[in-house]
């Protein structure tokens, strides 16, 4: 996912296409990583000044929805992120800097197999450790 490729998305799925829309997609894009909404709110507050906690939110939650950025929990907050992939993947997340690598591997089979008469309906895998980066 790019800003083009979100900014379709909202165009496909009759929302509005606003400045402010793009400036929070342009920045989820630049840190490709998990951030949460009080850095967006702050970094979006620089430019528009008194922009509300509500008002960010609202996207996040829209953008979710769209499947233009994907949510998850660490630390005790929710963070988000720009959609790396529309296929189904995981991440590693860098516990030092808070980068994120996809992996594609998906070891859902080996839990189906563990437990056969059960359905798997949903999950979710998230790898934690230290990026090559940080390990220097
Ligand atoms: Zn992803
Ligand atoms: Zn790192
Ligand atoms: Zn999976």
């Amino acid at each position: 996912m790019n800003i083009n490729e979100a900014i379709a998305t909202l165009k496909e799925n009759g929302h509005k296409y606003t400045d402010k829309r793009r400036d929070m997609i342009a920045l989820l894009q630049d840190s490709n990583k998990y951030i949460n909404a009080k850095m967006i709110q702050q970094e979006m507050n620089k430019k528009y000044p008194g922009i509300s906690f509500d008002t960010v939110y609202r996207n996040l939650h829209l953008f979710t929805e769209l499947n233009i950025i994907e949510s998850t929990e660490f630390d005790g907050e929710k963070k988000f992120r720009l959609s790396c992939s529309t296929h189904h993947h995981h991440h590693f997340i860098c516990e030092s800097c808070g980068e994120t690598q996809v992996v594609h591997h998906c070891p859902i089979d080996i839990f189906q197999t563990e437990l056969p008469d059960v359905e798997i309906k949903r999950h979710k895998i998230e790898l934690y450790g230290i990026c090559e980066k940080c390990k220097k």
